[in-house]
């Protein structure tokens, strides 16, 4: 399963000063590090983020910058949720983009509504280019989600039915986490949303709902935590690039593979949190000091958690969820089952500064949320494609085996058509060698004979000289010398074969039907000695001419000594 761990960015956004700042002589005490996500509060107090946006920063650029691939990974199956934190007045509604005023244009547009523009767009972008491939159109549903948090006590934004004088009544809203960790609610209105407008129309509806029961109740919505989720159910034709595979594919006998779909999900949370600033600050008592000390409990629980999943080198167990309903509803958005941006909000004015540096102390402390981030796909989807990938794994198996078996040319693996080169290759090699002998045999034959004609040439000169032209005894002496031919290559071959052929070969040698001794020629003893028992071998022949040889040596010293 896809999963990686991803840290929670926080990002700063200074807001520009506003009319009555100026007008009150207000000073800028923030200063950004130019090409540096660095901000210098005051003098000396630098902090660095993942991104710092200074006050000049149009809202598409942190569209852009922050949030557009969170909705990319939505697509993809990946939660996602963006926080904005800071004091009341900083511009966390007009960031996330909930503020809704009559005459905002579009440059002005916070995150939310890009995001959903983004969504619907990607939407259309995704379903156009599966069916230029001639693929099954994926099929999305969105529903939204819209709930604040006041007083320890979840609102249902959405209800239409909600009396705005039953806030402090309990609502069956309820928060449920399931078997894999992820948290769910119940009892709240969950719209489903076919259109672009649709969902800006809703955001809208909640919004004002929002300001409407604030005004009412005659407290800032500042108060409450606001939390707009969108969830996307994506069902889309399984995309396996190693089924994709011509080679692969090929193999499935001709069949085209079954169209298979997998389910994706995703939920996306905007957060605009309630004003950080602390309550002794506002002078608030009474009824709206209990809502400040609650407002409170809800941002001191987050920034514990956020603590808690920081502190890893102490092996922190428990991270406290539970102490609140936001941590509670965000609880797999945090450390969880998602990529979390937070993003802090602070006014550059030096009236505020006490309030920018506890934003900016507290927007450090996201940096350790260590996200773990997995694609959310459904049970049968999973098991479809650990099927597939071993479906995958036998059909190369198969192929590889095939090529093994089928002669060269086949395409399949290397190892199998390896061994087929080879073994053409020491074929081809073999019957080369076997030409090359069968030549050879044919040189050798050639040259036996012509030693036998050189050699019966010799003996031919010498009997000449010898002054005795029988031409009988040439005959014979020719005979003799290719007798003797013949055994010197047959001793040869012998040599170079074992000794059993060896004694074979001497045995089946055939024995003249004469002997030379019956008629020596003078003078020729030494060549005609060895033509005695032929089946003595060559070498026996040559001893016995050395030894006639001998004899006659001493016979004609003793005669010369009688001399
Ligand atoms: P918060 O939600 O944090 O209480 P608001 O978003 O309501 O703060 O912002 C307070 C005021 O400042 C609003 O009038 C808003 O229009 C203005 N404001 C906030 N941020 C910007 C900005 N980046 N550019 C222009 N005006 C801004
Ligand atoms: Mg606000």
């Amino acid at each position: 399963m896809d999963s990686w761990n991803s840290p929670a960015w926080p990002g700063l956004r200074i807001r520009p000063q506003l009319s009555k700042e100026k007008i009150e002589g207000c000073h800028i005490c923030t200063s950004v590090t130019p090409g540096e996500p660095q901000v210098l509060l005051g003098k000396d107090k630098a902090f660095t983020y993942d991104f710092v946006f200074d006050l000049d920063t149009w809202q598409e650029q942190i569209y852009t910058t922050c949030v557009g691939k969170l909705i990319e990974g939505c697509f993809e199956g990946y939660n996602a949720t963006v926080l904005a934190y800071g004091q009341t007045g900083a511009g966390k509604t007009y960031t996330m983009g909930t503020g809704f005023d009559m005459n905002i244009s579009e440059d002005e547009q916070g995150i939310i509504p890009r995001a959903i523009g983004h969504l619907f767009s990607g939407i259309e972008e995704r379903k156009r280019a599966a069916q230029s491939q001639g693929m099954a159109a994926p099929e999305f549903k969105v529903s939204a989600q819209f709930l604040e948090l006041y007083n320890e006590e979840i609102l249902d934004l959405f209800d239409s039915a909600r009396d705005p004088d039953a806030r402090h009544r309990k609502s069956n809203i309820k928060i449920h986490e399931d078997a894999s960790g992820s948290i769910y609610t119940t009892g709240v209105t969950s719209r489903l949303i076919s259109s672009q407008d649709e969902l800006i129309q809703c955001l809208k509806q909640g919004a004002l709902s929002r300001t409407t029961a604030s005004t009412q109740m005659n407290v800032q919505s500042s108060r409450s935590h606001a939390i707009f989720t969108i969830h996307l159910c994506q069902m889309r034709v399984c995309t396996r690039p190693e089924l994709v595979n011509g080679e692969v594919t090929s193999l499935l006998d001709g069949t085209q593979p079954t169209t298979e779909y997998e389910t994706l999900t995703a939920k996306f949370h905007f957060v605009d949190l309630a004003g950080s600033e602390r309550l002794k600050r506002t002078g608030a008592t009474g009824e709206r000091a209990k809502e400040g000390i609650s407002i409170n409990c809800g941002l001191l629980a987050l920034g514990n958690v956020i603590s808690a999943l920081g502190d890893q080198s102490k092996k922190v167990v428990h991270v406290p969820y539970r102490d609140s309903k936001l941590t509670r509803l965000l609880q797999d958005s945090l450390g969880g089952n998602s990529q979390t941006i937070m993003i802090a909000c602070v006014s550059p004015s030096d009236r505020d500064f006490m309030e920018t540096l506890n934003t900016l102390k507290y927007a450090n402390r996201a940096r350790n949320i260590k996200n773990k981030v997995v694609v959310n796909q459904d049970k049968t989807s999973q098991q479809i494609s650990a099927l597939r990938a071993e479906i995958a794994r036998l059909q190369m198996e198969l192929m590889e085996y095939k090529a093994g078996k089928r002669v060269i040319g086949e395409d399949g693996s290397e190892g199998y058509s390896d061994l087929f080169r080879e073994n053409a290759m020491l074929q081809k090699e073999n019957s080369a060698l076997r030409m090359r002998v069968k030549a050879m045999q044919e040189a050798i034959d050639a040259i036996n004979s012509r030693v036998t004609h050189l050699m019966s040439q010799e003996a031919n000169l010498m009997l000449a000289k010898a002054g005795d032209g029988n031409e009988a005894i040439g005959a014979l002496i020719q005979n003799y010398i290719r007798e003797i031919e013949e055994l010197r290559t047959k001793l040869l071959e012998s040599e170079s074969m074992n000794e059993s052929l060896r004694r074979s070969l001497s045995r089946v040698s055939a024995r003249p039907p004469y002997s030379m001794s019956s008629s020596p020629a003078p003078g020729l003893a030494g060549l005609c000695s060895p033509a005695a028992p032929v089946e003595t071998e060559a070498s026996d022949v040559l001893r016995r001419a050395k030894q006639d040889l001998e004899r006659l040596k001493k016979k004609e010293r003793r005669q010369r000594r009688k001399r």
